[in-house]
């Protein structure tokens, strides 16, 4: 789970009252339990919301309940609209532990690849599963770079508690979407790393 980041993976999960444990790092009958918890809870929501293809499941796996519930909402949403045609939408990225955001960071800084992110380890929204990152296909090509991106964004981003990183000023990102929060991503950062809730 996440990564195999225990200490991220209890702070995730007792902010969202499935772990009741020390942030200690270590793995234990109560992480046990409290991924146990988490993943009835994402059947609980599938069941209810409907399922979709298995790449999209797995990235929505990793997400915060109430991101899960709008990510379904969102691919139903765009499934439904018409504007793909034959082109299919999948999730391609959801949650990313600290390391994991660092590793990206440093593509296209110290390490080969393109800039793809501004946000350090406990910066992004992804690292508190309240981001993903949509994919566009036709047939197995990936589309990376389509005009669909925009309408996506704009049909997406009709469901009111999601933001869209198209519209993102300092660094416009197209197949990103977020749900939108009154706590800013430092107070955000902040509970998360106590294990309290940060969104209800
Ligand atoms: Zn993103």
């Amino acid at each position: 789970m996440f990564g195999g980041d225990i200490l991220f993976t209890q702070r995730f999960l007792k902010s969202l009252g499935f772990y009741t444990g020390i942030l200690d790092g270590l793995f234990g009958p109560l992480t046990d339990k409290a991924n146990v918890l988490f993943e009835n809870k994402y059947d609980e929501i599938a069941d209810k919301m409907g399922r979709f293809d298995k790449r999209s499941e797995t990235i929505i796996a990793t997400l915060h309940p109430k991101s899960q519930e709008l990510a379904r909402e969102f691919l139903k949403k765009i499934q439904n609209s018409g504007i793909l045609g034959t082109v299919v939408i999948k999730l391609i990225s959801g949650t990313r532990n600290y390391a994991e955001q660092a590793a990206l960071f440093a593509q296209g800084r110290t390490t080969s690849g393109k800039i793809v992110t501004n946000a350090g380890p406990g910066e992004s929204n992804h690292n508190f599963g309240i981001a993903w990152d949509v994919g566009l296909f036709k047939g197995t090509d990936f589309l990376e770079d389509s005009p669909l991106y925009a309408k996506v964004g704009q049909e997406g981003k009709k469901i009111s508690s999601l933001a869209w990183g198209g519209d993102f000023q300092s660094f416009v990102d197209r197949p990103h979407f977020q749900v939108k929060n009154s706590l800013t991503l430092k107070q955000i950062r902040a509970k998360f790393e106590k294990g309290e809730s940060y969104l209800s």
